[in-house]
């Protein structure tokens, strides 16, 4: 089996069904800001391979830590010994904690493995079962994971019953409260944490609450960065009732909003971090980070996992901490993304385009475009309300398909209509250019 297309419909006959795909063909290598695919097309990638590859595909000081460590030791079980990896991991992670106490680290494979970690740790610490968490967030596949995910059906269809007690509050979104886009992110935080006071006084009460579980940038459910008002909110209600705050960052962390981590711009500190995604750059590493003092109440041997904190993605990741500060990402985040903010806004000027733009919104290089609901272009907000909604694959898969065909690779996220811009970090002033070029001519192409 030697051609593209044989070995591409090899795959889709042998591959479970139940994974989708944006593009078509058979992905051989990346280098930056590309990646190649087995048939010679070459793509830029604004996906990052789902906000993963932060620092560019095989990142030079990144590939060669791992490849140093393969030829040291590549599995040392966490649960056998500590390895060097793992602790010169943590001596890099803790001066760039967004609070001092975060000092206890466990790390895994995955983002739903976290949460997970997460939840549980919340139950045994609190003794309580409740979980509350947000209507549109995201947090992963595995069961647990699952019951706090509320931003697609998709996920959980036909899989139900899922984990107990869990209950949900809307975030705040416009659309999650029928609001007009431009309505105020206080009056915003008002009506989500209304509605957080109902729950607690209605169907959970909090000597049964557990914990908070909370995207501080509201992901797969529309990149929505939170108000900081709303997380002060939920932090004071966390305090008043002895619930812990879990803050899943697994995909705003680790540089992708500009910062470290977004929750820093509110100041609150987590009890619970939680972080995967860029923070290997593509090795699989999790990682849950609390404070000693309530990770203490833990029995030795109740965390783990066989490949838990894997020396590999370790000393990938400790790569990936050195490039952020030798390489000025943070810096080069903040410059691409302004430039990016503005190109979008300037489609949004151009009068024959912007009757088809509902928002733009986000932070650093986690960037949405929300386009107007397939009701019709123009339509207000109501059109893509909850109340009557009508979740067509409208404009959104139309405008990230058309930058596949033409060179760039692009999602889509939520039940609403919107596309999403993870480029890498370190994306180059060039690159970002070409990016938004492909993205306007995409646009024009659709709408016209
Ligand atoms: N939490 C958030 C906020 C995420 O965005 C994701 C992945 N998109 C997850 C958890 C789950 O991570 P993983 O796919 O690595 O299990």
């Amino acid at each position: 089996m030697s051609s593209a297309t044989a070995l591409n419909d090899f795959g889709k006959y042998h591959v479970t069904n139940g994974l989708g795909r944006i593009s078509e063909g058979v992905m051989t290598k990346g280098t930056g800001s590309y990646v190649e695919y087995m048939d010679g097309k070459k793509m830029l990638d604004f996906t990052c391979g789902i906000g993963v590859t932060n620092l560019g595909h095989c990142h030079p000081k990144v590939s060669k830590a791992a490849a140093d460590q393969c030829m040291n030791l590549v599995h040392g079980q966490c649960s056998i010994a500590f390895h060097e990896p793992y602790l010169r991991l943590i001596e890099k992670l803790i001066p760039v904690m967004p609070h001092l106490s975060l000092d206890s680290f466990f790390f895994w494979n995955s983002g739903s493995e976290a949460v997970e970690g997460a939840m549980k740790m919340a139950r045994v610490i609190t003794g309580r079962q409740n979980i509350i968490s947000m209507q549109g967030a995201y947090h992963g596949r595995t069961f647990g994971a699952m019951a706090v995910t509320k931003s697609k059906t998709i996920y959980s269809d036909g899989v139900a019953p899922l984990m107990p007690g869990v209950f949900s509050i809307p975030y705040p979104f416009w659309h999650q409260h029928n609001l007009p886009p431009s309505t105020s992110p206080q009056i915003l935080t008002d009506q989500s944490l209304y509605q957080l006071h109902l729950l607690l006084s209605q169907q959970t009460s909090p000597k049964d609450t557990a914990a908070i579980i909370v995207e501080p940038v509201l992901g797969e459910g529309g990149y929505v960065p939170a108000p900081k008002e709303f997380l002060q909110g939920l932090r004071k209600v966390c305090d008043e009732h002895g619930i812990l705050l879990i803050v899943d960052e697994v995909q705003s962390g680790f540089g992708r909003t500009g910062q470290w981590f977004f929750i820093e711009e509110s100041e609150v500190m987590p009890d619970v971090l939680l972080m995967a995604k860029g923070l290997a750059n593509g090795f699989p590493l999790s990682g849950v980070v609390s404070r000693k003092e309530l990770t203490d109440k833990l029995a030795p041997g109740s965390m783990g996992g066989t490949y838990a904190g894997n020396a590999v993605s370790c000393a990938a990741a400790c790569a990936v901490a050195d490039a952020f500060q030798e390489e000025n990402v943070l810096a080069n985040a903040q410059a691409r993304s302004r430039e990016l903010f503005a190109a979008l806004n300037a489609l949004k000027d151009d009068q024959t385009i912007a009757p088809y733009i509902q928002d733009i919104r986000g932070r650093g290089l986690m960037v949405a475009m929300e386009f107007s609901s397939s009701q019709g272009p123009g339509a207000g907000f109501d059109a893509t309300a909850p109340k009557g909604i009508t979740v067509k694959k409208g404009m959104a898969s139309r405008v990230a398909k058309k930058c596949i065909e033409k060179g760039m690779l692009l999602l889509t996220t939520s039940v609403y209509e919107v596309v999403r811009f993870i480029p890498p970090l370190n994306i180059s002033q060039v690159d970002m250019k070409k990016g938004c070029e492909i993205f306007e001519e995409s646009v024009r192409e659709v709408v016209r």
